[in-house]
């Protein structure tokens, strides 16, 4: 890994809570949604970091300095290139159960052998094979972690990918994952669309429950409100109605759709 003073965009968004950005378009143009967000929550004795990035450049010594003397967990959301690749830095990493054995291996990048983007020299250096962290621990649906102050549900919600959790905290806070954010969406195949929406009806009760959630994707705009979640579900419902306009997008092997409410577009697995 190579030193770059500003690859990562840092902001104090609560007194407990850092937002680390990472642009992932920078690896490769196919990759539009910029940017990648990497949540640090605070609390009083243990600190949380939500997902390492890309693996380009060093997030540790950032999450070093902002958590000063506090303990450190560090979660994966999913397995997906842009949320685990930093894991390297760090002695242990949880994510949950269904991913474990993704992430317990070195990471095949190679699909990015064709990248247009310079950077990608990084992973070359690293033969596209990216290492794992040292220990990897599994995660369960509604695991518990007290950072002091701040308590942390894990909520299982399977359909972007088998182990995709989404947390909710004990101050209000929904971090959705790749669960939901506006922007580009990968979903499985059709066939798989059932579970993708059993969990954001899950998600949308558990923000009805409480008083006031709010919303942190770990891509684009943050926070959002429940919106987000009842806009993804019935855009993903009116797919069906797209389904003749939908076109071939070979490097996702995916179907690629827009809705015209211009908030999402779809890729849609074909295997
Ligand atoms: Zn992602």
């Amino acid at each position: 890994m190579s030193k770059e003073p500003n690859h990562f965009e840092i902001s104090k968004h609560k007194d407990y809570l850092y937002v680390i950005k990472e642009n992932i378009s920078l690896v490769h143009p196919v990759f539009t949604n910029d940017p990648l967000n990497i949540y640090l929550l605070l609390g009083t004795h243990t600190a949380l970091l939500l997902d390492t990035g890309c693996g380009l450049f060093p997030i540790k010594p950032i999450v070093n300095e902002l958590i000063g003397k506090r303990k450190l967990l560090v979660f994966n959301t999913h397995s997906d290139w842009d949320h685990p690749l930093g894991n390297v830095e760090f002695e242990e990493v949880y994510i949950h159960e269904n991913e474990v054995e993704f992430v317990s291996k070195p990471y095949d990048v190679s699909y990015f052998k064709d990248s247009p983007n310079e950077i990608v020299k990084v992973y070359e250096e690293q033969n596209f094979l990216i290492p794992p962290a040292k220990v990897i621990r599994p995660l369960k649906d509604g695991n518990v972690f007290d950072l002091g102050e701040i308590g942390v549900e894990v909520i299982h919600c399977p359909g972007h990918s088998a182990g995709s959790i989404c947390l909710l905290t004990s101050t209000g806070e929904l971090f959705t994952s790749d669960v939901a954010y506006y922007g580009h969406q990968f979903l499985p195949k059709k066939e798989d669309f059932p579970e993708v929406l059993n969990t954001l009806s899950k998600l949308i009760n558990i923000c009805k429950k409480q008083e006031m959630v709010e919303l942190y994707p770990s891509h684009r705009k943050y926070p959002c409100d429940v919106t987000l979640l009842t806009d993804l579900y019935s855009g993903i419902v009116n797919i069906e109605n797209l389904w003749d306009k939908k076109k071939p997008f070979d490097f996702f092997e995916a179907w690629l759709i827009d809705d015209p409410n211009g908030k999402f577009r779809y890729y849609v697995s074909k295997t």
